[in-house]
């Protein structure tokens, strides 16, 4: 991944700060699971494994020693999509968790195990490590959505194995992602304190899918402080393997080190480079926010965040008014936020105690809303329209 400096001003403006979630002591309990010594063996595995380019016996070695880790896993669902570049094939490795409420939507937990020049282990060996030790804690863990671990070949020559995947298999089948959360980078740079990690959103046209995007890189932001000792900072997304899926207005978000290695393709992407506790801190987070968006639940228990079904809303589209109604009779609601496009909240009101509520929307203007209700016992997000 490569990039330049951008402004700060336009994130920290439209940073959110207000927690959209409470930290929940189950995803907590999977979290403190992840182990720092399985994130350094994956590294470890990841650099012995040699220089990843386009027809390199490295390349298919790095593919079978992930084929295999996920076997180790237990995941029975294990796919190799091949494509052929300039004459080469290559491979994405494509791991399905079945989601047990909605198996056809699906999260996508992706990064390139593809290098340049080096052994690549910050980019992206860090990416994938991660993805690794997620895949291994969510093994068995109930979620409502699907997930996917995708693994993607060929990013360094031009994103070419998660073009192939968007243009032949994802988009022509309509697949249904709900997000993807794409991990490219983030070793950060041994040379300096590595605190802060990038939450990256779609700010690029197409613009479908960007207000999600934002949403849900909110919602990312909010689970790193949640579940690491990570510092956050918002910015857009650019040259990784969501983009593709970005072209397509599927819903993205990213993490990307804030501090960029000066390594990165050269020979000396080595484990010697790469701050190491840092990569463990966004495994955290990379679990934590993982099983937010595909709503994980503790089958001893029945806390549930995200629960669209959780409360109805009328009409939508609305126009003049709009009337919340909680499903569950032994809920009060104690706060409604509503967010716009652009992810400003436009409307908030805490500190309540009731079961029905009606908003008057006259005010606002036309187009696609967040609400977002706290309850004594869930937290839910809907989508609405106005007229
Ligand atoms: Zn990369």
């Amino acid at each position: 991944m490569s990039r330049y400096l951008i402004s700060f001003l336009f994130c920290c403006l439209l940073h959110n700060t207000t927690k959209a979630q409470v930290f929940n002591s189950f995803y907590g309990n999977v979290v403190n699971q992840s182990s720092f010594d399985s994130v350094q063996q994956n590294l470890l595995d990841f650099e012995s494994l040699g220089i990843k380019e386009p027809g390199t016996a490295a390349l298919t070695n790095t593919l079978i020693w992930l084929k295999n880790k996920y076997q180790q896993f237990g995941y029975t669902d294990i796919v190799i999509d091949t494509f052929d570049f300039i004459g080469n094939e290559a491979y994405n490795l494509i791991v399905t968790k079945p989601g047990t409420t909605y198996p056809n939507t699906f999260v996508v937990v992706d990064g390139h195990y593809d290098t340049k020049t080096g052994t690549g282990t910050n980019d992206n060996g860090s990416g994938t490590s991660i993805i690794l030790e997620t895949a291994r804690l969510l093994k068995n863990i109930d979620t409502d959505y699907s997930i996917k671990f995708i693994h993607f070949s060929l990013e360094e020559v031009g994103l070419v194995g998660s073009y192939h995947f968007v243009n032949n298999i994802a988009f022509p089948n309509g697949m249904d992602i709900r997000v993807l959360l794409n991990i490219d980078e983030v070793g950060g740079d041994i040379t300096k304190t590595n605190n802060t990690i990038v939450c990256e959103r779609d700010e690029s046209n197409p613009t479908a899918a960007n207000a999600a995007s934002h949403a849900f890189t909110d919602t990312l932001d909010t689970c790193v402080q949640l579940y690491s000792n990570l510092f956050t900072e918002i910015s857009y997304a650019y040259g990784s393997d969501y983009m593709p899926f970005q072209a397509k207005d599927y819903v993205i978000t990213g993490f990307f080190e804030k501090n960029e290695t000066p390594h990165r393709h050269q020979a000396t992407d080595s484990i010697a480079y790469v701050d190491i506790p840092y990569v463990y801190e966004i495994t955290k987070a990379t679990i934590g926010s993982t099983m937010y968006f595909a709503v994980a639940r503790d089958s001893a228990n029945s806390i549930n965040e995200w629960d669209e079904n959780n409360f109805s809303i009328y009409p939508n589209p609305t126009s003049e008014h709009l009337k919340i109604v909680l499903k569950q009779k032994n809920e009060v609601i104690k706060k409604i936020e509503i967010t716009n496009q652009l992810g400003e909240k436009i409307f908030v009101k805490d500190n309540i105690n009731f079961t029905s509520e009606t908003i008057n929307t006259k005010p606002f203007k036309t187009g696609m809303y967040y609400l977002m209700i706290e309850s004594n016992e869930k937290i839910s997000i809907q989508k609405f329209i106005k007229k």
